[in-house]
């Protein structure tokens, strides 16, 4: 097991739904130490991809994004989920539904923060579904520039959000893959990969 699989093992909480709750090291308290091994596995792979910007969005994926941007030494812009947009031609939007808080939101991200020539990093904390990649991806799209890479912390890989990622061709990592975990027992089961 990798460091963050570990951790999982020792502190995360399956809920009913397939919900997994991290919110002792992730999501609520927040464990800057392991944040930054989270970065710096995110460097090494995608050191080589000449980042200009990680994008992600709020508000769980602001932190991780934070520690990998030490490492590229770029700086980090994040989606704004917004219920009233002004729609004033200088803002980037796309509908996001989210996973967790079953509602849908526009997110935006003003139009000066990203340009053509950016070379983009994705970052966010949990991949379920893939709609918060989707919103994202579209932003970057809009703004003619190019998603270079995707970092996600937990991939539930028994839902459709990852094989869609990569099936469109996105060199995605993922740190823990989580295939199945049972809220009665508490267990979850990872997916073999090779070190991180
Ligand atoms: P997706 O858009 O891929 O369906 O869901 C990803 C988003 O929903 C992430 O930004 C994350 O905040 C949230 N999310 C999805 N599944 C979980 C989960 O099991 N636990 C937690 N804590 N967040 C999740």
């Amino acid at each position: 097991m990798n460091f963050l699989e570990e951790r999982i093992v020792k502190d995360g909480v399956v809920k009913e739904g397939n919900v997994l709750k991290v919110d002792s090291f992730l999501n609520h308290q927040m464990d800057v130490k392991l944040l930054d091994k989270m970065g710096q596995a995110f460097y090494k792979k995608f050191a080589e991809k000449q980042v200009t910007k990680i994008l992600t969005i709020e508000t769980s994926g602001i932190a991780i994004a934070c520690a990998a941007a030490r490492y590229f030494d770029v700086p980090v812009v994040f989606a704004k989920k917004s219920k009233s947009v002004n729609l004033d031609g200088d803002l980037y939007t796309a509908e996001v539904e989210s996973f967790t808080h079953k509602n849908k939101n526009t997110v935006i991200v003003s139009k000066k923060f990203l340009s053509p020539d950016d070379r983009i990093l994705l970052i966010d904390d949990f991949l379920a579904n893939g709609c918060a990649l989707q919103g994202l991806i579209s932003i970057v799209k809009d703004a003619g520039a190019q998603v270079v890479g995707i970092g996600i912390g937990v991939e539930k890989g028994f839902q459709v959000g990852g094989r869609m990622i990569r099936n469109l061709g996105y060199d995605l990592l993922s740190l823990a893959i989580v295939d199945g975990m049972d809220a009665g027992t508490g267990e979850i089961f990872f997916r073999e990969q090779g070190e991180i």
